[in-house]
């Protein structure tokens, strides 16, 4: 069955905030992070920005010398609370602008940008819960900002995060997302490692498979919403996982980061 990745069940209250034209602009890079050998967090200072909602992205503009420009989406991993911007990317072999932005930009340089865009893939703690949470590798990225909204505005919504990652390594935020899960106990936190995991681990371990999304999610009655992020051959898979499983399609939200990987 399809999975409606589109579908949009914003409420009354919940105003769209870019029904207004996106224009481009340019933030200031306040500081790069090393998150993990491949990926690197850009912390960005908009000059004009009226907010996000969890789950949003923004567009990327390079332009070259010759005028040559190549645009990308990157998703938004703060907070609509946080005044800066974060985005976290993760290098793609021969990519053009992932390249760029790991190896040539520095702090101080100017991004061109705009955003924020997206309106199916959003959760704000208003909607409440559950929420089941699915990151493959830098999927995580919008499912952060779910998470770091969702404990600024200390409402106890049950969630679960599914992370799947190909070794403790790659996990990005790993430190943040296991404080995070640390004595919240309406917080379950779960990593499935695909290729390489400690010789004590007692994690899931290899892919995300039916039996671990039905002991690590919710129960169908509890009507959990789904959000999944990640390739697109994951994000696609772990959808007809959930469906089989009996979820309803409509509770299931995707996005889609590239054309390969698992
Ligand atoms: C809504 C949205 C949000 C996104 N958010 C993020 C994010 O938060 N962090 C992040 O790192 N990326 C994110 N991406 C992916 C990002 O937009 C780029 O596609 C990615 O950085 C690669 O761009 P590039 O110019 O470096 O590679 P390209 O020059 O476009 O591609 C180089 C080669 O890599 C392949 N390729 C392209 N994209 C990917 C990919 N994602 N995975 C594997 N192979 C790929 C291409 O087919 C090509 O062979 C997002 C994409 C979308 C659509």
């Amino acid at each position: 069955m399809a999975i409606p990745g589109g579908s949009n069940v914003m409420t009354a209250t919940d105003t769209p905030l870019q029904q207004r034209k996106i224009a481009w602009q340019t933030g200031r890079v306040q500081a790069i992070v090393a998150e993990t050998s491949r990926v690197k967090s850009i912390i960005l200072q908009p000059a004009n920005w009226s907010g996000h909602w969890p789950g949003q992205h923004v567009d990327i503009r390079l332009t070259a010398d010759d005028g040559y420009q190549a645009e990308r989406s990157y998703s938004i991993a703060s907070p609509p609370e946080e005044e800066l911007l974060t985005l976290t990317v993760e290098r793609v072999e021969d990519g053009e602008v992932s390249s760029y932005l790991l190896d040539e930009l520095r702090v101080g340089d100017a991004l061109e940008f705009r955003g924020p865009i997206g309106r199916h893939f959003i959760w704000s703690q208003t909607r409440g819960g559950p929420i089941c949470l699915v990151a493959g590798g830098t999927g995580i990225t919008p499912l952060m900002a779910m998470l770091r909204h969702r404990r600024r505005s200390l409402a106890p919504i049950p969630a679960s995060l599914i992370y799947s990652a190909r070794s403790l390594a790659d996990v990005v935020y790993r430190d943040e997302l296991d404080t995070m899960a640390h004595g919240d106990r309406d917080l379950r936190l779960v990593y499935a490692l695909t290729r390489e995991h400690p010789s004590d681990w007692n994690g899931h371990r290899g892919r995300v498979n039916e039996a671990l999304l039905a002991e690590s999610s919710f129960t169908r009655e509890q009507n959990p919403t789904f959000f999944i992020c990640g390739p697109t051959g994951f994000v696609e898979g772990i959808s007809s996982m959930l469906v089989k499983l009996g979820f309803d399609p409509l509770a299931i939200r995707t996005e889609r980061f590239g054309p390969t990987g698992a």
